[in-house]
């Protein structure tokens, strides 16, 4: 048995994720979970919502509530929605919890005890009607170099070119559109992470079994121009982790806050304390999956991200790691993903496009939408949504290949020897054929989920439940019954203990199917299975089992016809 820690990246507090967030991090993440835990390693599933920068409060200021209350109520709205797609998270934390306060100012005060922060007085510009300052990006202006009138303090869309705010032509807010602004000196601090490059290099080649996609991103940034470069870690918001050092003051730095990249994956390890509060448990059960003085040098930690969030995990939060000169669990494997498009375009938020996680679960169950972004998870490269993919998905492998299999055979045994696996009869060298086929198949599949290969994972799992339905057809118990009624319950009874199987086997993918199919099979045993002949045979005669319902229905061409229109554009 080992220790696995697994983190999804944060979710962002401000709005409903799409199809394409879910796939980048927390579903896959999910997959992985549960696969660890059915093979028997004990397994901490951390998550949270991401609460704190601008974009928090200008959601919260539309829906004229307090910042703190809006993220209150999001939170439960993500916390209930990742429910509902059977996240099996141990705990889903938040990023404003007290204990990522402290803890976020624990690693800022040892960060500077250890001289890895320097205070910078910056010019940044200020806006009287806002009573705030302005990030880059929320100031607008004409662009100096196109002309374009709603270009963005950090860059013009409209010709691409990097800007400053103060290069704007009649700049003003972009939050109230005031114009009365002024430039003003305000100071910061800087993660040195350019004092740690050597040693989150060193860190980064010892890292032999990650991916080209993650090393090759890391690598770039710490050395293409010059270097990994210092990093700012606060701002002049309300809403965030106040600055403070330790649990002391920091002059010169109130009514500052901590930088969301900062504070969000300190959230990682502060999600596992409030994991062990909300138990009841002390220090040592969260400390023990993260401080490697007190246990956590056994763990494995593995991350999932898209690859957008690949260099702050390997670079900015490594180095607040390592600069507080604790010993705090680095990662040891980085699952990144790229993009799922949708239907010839990109998910959008802004504009509603593409399918997001309330619409599914309004028109589907879980297991539909699981299997089929699994099943083409953004792995090596983007992968796209169409309804009508997704629609032959479902219907082939969900309902024409394993659910028919169930249905056919419970119903056969019911209709010829009543709920109870029959007894009698031996199989033959078909039976042996799949067995060994089911045997190397397993195997394999296991190594892809071990390896989180997991499209390979899941066209493995297809052919596993194939094999059955092929079986199936071509062992013909229904043809043989009537001249051999032994030899045809001998096959029956295999053919129920592969729902057994398949309902083991598939959990990771598909839980909600599973559990049907493990109730109606009524086994309380699910244990994974060791060698196929073994659990092909752990249903005996006599055995009682309940004909499920359909497992899974196929989507008509209507209503993918009409989910195709629904969620092509504005979304209200
Ligand atoms: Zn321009």
């Amino acid at each position: 048995m080992t220790r696995i820690l697994i983190t999804s990246a944060l979710p962002y507090i401000n709005g409903i994720k799409h199809l394409g967030n879910l796939v980048g991090s927390q579903l896959p993440a999910d997959l992985y979970a549960r696969y660890c835990r059915n093979r028997g390693h004990e397994v901490m599933f951390i998550c949270a919502t991401d609460e704190h920068g601008t974009p928090a409060e200008l959601a919260a200021a539309k829906t004229g509530e307090p910042v703190a209350d809006y993220c209150a109520r999001m939170h439960e709205v993500q916390a209930e929605l990742a429910k509902g797609f059977r996240l099996s998270f141990d705990h889903y934390g938040r990023s404003s919890s007290e204990r990522n306060r402290r803890l976020t100012q624990h690693f800022a005060g040892k960060l500077a005890e250890n001289g890895f922060i320097e205070e910078v007085t910056e010019k940044q510009v200020f806006s009287h009607a806002d009573n705030r300052f302005l990030p880059d990006r929320y100031i607008e202006g004409t662009c100096p170099n196109c002309g374009y009138e709603r270009a963005r303090g950090d860059q013009c869309e409209n010709c691409t070119k990097q800007l400053d705010p103060t290069d704007l032509i009649n700049p003003r807010s972009a939050i109230s559109g005031s114009t009365d602004l002024e430039v003003r000196e305000t100071k910061h601090l800087y993660l040195r992470q350019s004092a740690l490059k050597d040693e989150i290099d060193v860190w980064i080649d010892s890292q032999t079994d990650w991916p080209v996609l993650t090393t090759s991103i890391a690598k770039k940034w710490l050395h293409d121009g010059d270097g990994l470069q210092d990093r700012g870690i606060t701002r002049d918001l309300f809403w965030g982790v106040p600055v403070r050092k330790g649990d002391q003051d920091w002059p010169g730095m109130e009514g500052k806050v901590f930088y969301v990249w900062f504070d969000a994956p300190i959230e990682y390890i502060a999600a596992t304390a409030e994991w062990a509060d909300a138990k009841g448990l002390s220090e040592a059960d969260w400390e023990r999956w993260w401080r490697t003085d007190k246990g956590a040098d056994d763990v494995r930690y593995v991350q999932f991200m898209g690859k957008d969030n690949v260099p702050f995990h390997t670079l900015s939060f490594p180095a607040t790691i390592m600069g507080s000169r604790e010993p705090w669990k680095l990662v040891d494997y980085i699952k990144s993903f790229n993009y799922l498009n949708y239907d010839g375009g990109q998910f959008s938020t802004s504009q509603g496009r593409g399918v997001f996680m309330d619409d599914a679960l309004s028109l589907l169950p879980a297991d539909y939408w699981r299997w089929w972004l699994l099943s083409h998870a953004p792995e090596n490269s983007d992968s796209e949504f169409t309804w009508e993919n997704f629609q032959t998905s479902v219907n082939k492998d969900l309902a024409d290949v394993l659910g028919n299999f169930v249905s056919r055979i419970t119903k056969f045994c019911r209709s010829k020897y009543g709920e109870a696996l029959p007894a009698g009869g031996e199989t033959g060298e078909r039976a042996q054929a799949l067995i060994d086929e089911l045997e190397s198949r397993t195997r394999a599949y296991e190594a892809h989920m071990e390896a989180m290969e997991i499209r390979k994972a899941a066209t493995e799992l297809r052919a596993i439940w194939v094999a059955g339905n092929e079986y199936l057809q071509s062992a013909a118990p229904w043809t043989v019954h009537k001249t051999d009624p032994e030899r045809a319950a001998a096959m029956v009874r295999l053919g129920l203990n592969l729902v057994r199987l398949y309902a083991i086997l598939s959990e990771p993918f598909i839980p909600d199917a599973s559990t049907t199919m493990l109730d109606a099979m009524k086994v309380a045993d699910r244990a994974w299975p060791g060698a196929i002949a073994e659990a092909l045979t752990a249903l005996k005669p006599g055995h009682a089992f309940e004909t499920p319902e359909v497992l899974f229905a196929k989507i008509a061409d209507e209503d993918r016809e009409d989910w195709e229109k629904r969620f092509a554009g504005v979304r209200a």
